[in-house]
């Protein structure tokens, strides 16, 4: 149940440990990317076929990447343009089989104005 992949299966992510909590944000590319974020330090989550099979969208301060595979367009995951030591990235739980999600916490986050949890 840890392992995901995008829709054509090029991008394969591994987690290190289930999530219990999941971001929904409503910010001007989450809300079109229709994500649910979960967030792990930068090292722990395996992703393979990264960069070799994806594409990245970096805009606003541009500090940091959405990742989408080139074949399917699925966004798998963000990641830090510059990651300090510790640093946490996002990983799109969607890409995941529906099971895992069922066992997860969602909170909805106004990424769009506030930039605080709405529940
Ligand atoms: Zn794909």
């Amino acid at each position: 149940m840890l392992q995901g992949s995008c829709h054509c299966g090029a991008v394969r992510i591994t987690l290190p440990f289930a999530p219990n909590k999941a971001t929904d944000c409503n910010c001007s590319i989450c809300r079109r990317l229709g994500a649910l974020w979960a967030y792990y330090e930068v090292g722990t989550v395996v992703i393979v076929g990264h960069p070799e099979h994806t594409e990245s969208y970096v805009w606003g301060d541009r500090t940091l990447r959405t990742v989408r595979c080139k074949s399917c367009g699925c966004a798998t995951h963000w990641e830090p343009l510059e990651p300090k030591s510790g640093a946490k990235h996002g990983v799109n739980l969607r890409m995941f089989e529906p099971a895992l999600l069922q066992a997860v916490e969602v909170r909805r986050f106004d990424g769009a104005d506030s930039w605080t949890f709405l529940d």
